[in-house]
């Protein structure tokens, strides 16, 4: 899996891509990243890549030429997308995380100031993603979150591979709470069905405390949830114990 970011602040992504499972992925070669900085692309003699914008307001805007530019620089991989982080941009779900992850390549523009001039996402974006209702200086930790949250997905980049089948959002559910030792904190016990050895008692009592906070934190997805469960579950008497227990 094949990142490139377009960013005028490349030094940003030091520590993330050094760093733990991604910097893992990165040594394996199970993903590489590319850092481009949009400023080595300007013609402007002063290295200018922002303008004022026309119609007047305040801050600046992205020129189009040093974007366009360095886009170009480098042949998007077939089948690859370019996509540009912004607030104003479908919101980063898992199931967007599950799609891009089987993209070849994703270009990542990161905007800056009041943002990039319209007609380089007009003519050069295939989509602008946010990642949620609120606005950063800048749309480098953005990116950050695309490649993190995209690279999980990508195979041999967790070394447990079922971790991620477990965790939120994977089965349409929040995860369930985790403990480790010690045993007992500060008069605090792990419940005891954790202590059991019992396997087919810990995957159950891990459903239902899953469908418990799902239910309590996310509504909508426990509705959907049961749904899929109703229409698939043969054995009426499970489901009627698990419906009990929540
Ligand atoms: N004036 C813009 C607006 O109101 O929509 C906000 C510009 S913001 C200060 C600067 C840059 O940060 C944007 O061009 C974008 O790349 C990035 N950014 C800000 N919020 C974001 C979000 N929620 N998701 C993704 N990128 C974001």
């Amino acid at each position: 899996m094949k990142f490139r970011v377009l960013t005028l602040f490349p030094e940003m992504f030091d520590s993330f891509l050094n760093t733990s499972i991604i910097g893992r992925a990165i040594s394996g070669g199970q993903v590489e990243v590319t850092l481009d900085n949009i400023r080595d692309y300007t013609e402007n003699k002063h290295g200018r890549v922002d303008d004022t914008p026309f119609g007047g307001g305040a801050g600046m805007v992205m020129c189009v030429q040093p974007l366009k530019d360095a886009l170009m620089a480098k042949t998007v991989a077939p089948g690859g997308r370019v996509i540009y982080l912004s607030p104003k941009g479908e919101t980063l779900t898992h199931a967007k995380v599950v799609e891009l992850a089987k993209l070849p390549e994703i270009v990542l523009v990161c905007g800056h100031y009041e943002g990039i001039d319209q007609r380089f996402i007009d003519r050069y974006v295939d989509e602008e993603l946010s990642i949620g209702d609120y606005v950063l200086t800048g749309g480098e930790t953005a990116a950050m979150v695309v490649i993190d949250s995209v690279s999980r997905m990508v195979a041999d980049v967790l070394s447990n591979e079922a971790s991620a089948h477990e965790d939120s959002f994977s089965n349409d559910l929040l995860e369930y709470p985790h403990y480790t030792r010690p045993a007992v904190y500060d008069g605090d016990a792990v419940p005891d069905v954790l202590l059991s050895g019992n396997h087919a008692e810990i995957d159950r009592w891990r459903l239902i405390e899953s469908l418990k906070i799902t239910k309590a934190r996310r509504p909508e997805l426990f509705a959907a949830y049961m749904k899929k469960v109703n229409d698939l579950v043969k054995d009426k008497k499970t489901l009627q114990r698990i419906k009990k227990d929540l």
